[in-house]
């Protein structure tokens, strides 16, 4: 699980998925609808944060 924030609006997000299967997937923000690359806007990893 991987926390996503918006290049326009700036919300945060939850994505399903790890980021070595991502390549150049994009995203819908579920606030505003701008389209972005995933990758590029990842705020935290869930997952590894979680096993610490
Ligand atoms: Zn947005």
């Amino acid at each position: 699980m991987l926390l996503l924030q918006c290049p326009r609006c700036k919300q945060r997000m939850r994505y399903e998925g790890r980021t070595i299967l991502l390549g150049s997937k994009r995203k819908e923000c579920v606030y505003c609808g701008q389209a972005f690359i995933i990758k590029d806007h990842i705020v935290q990893d869930i997952d590894r944060k979680n096993k610490v």
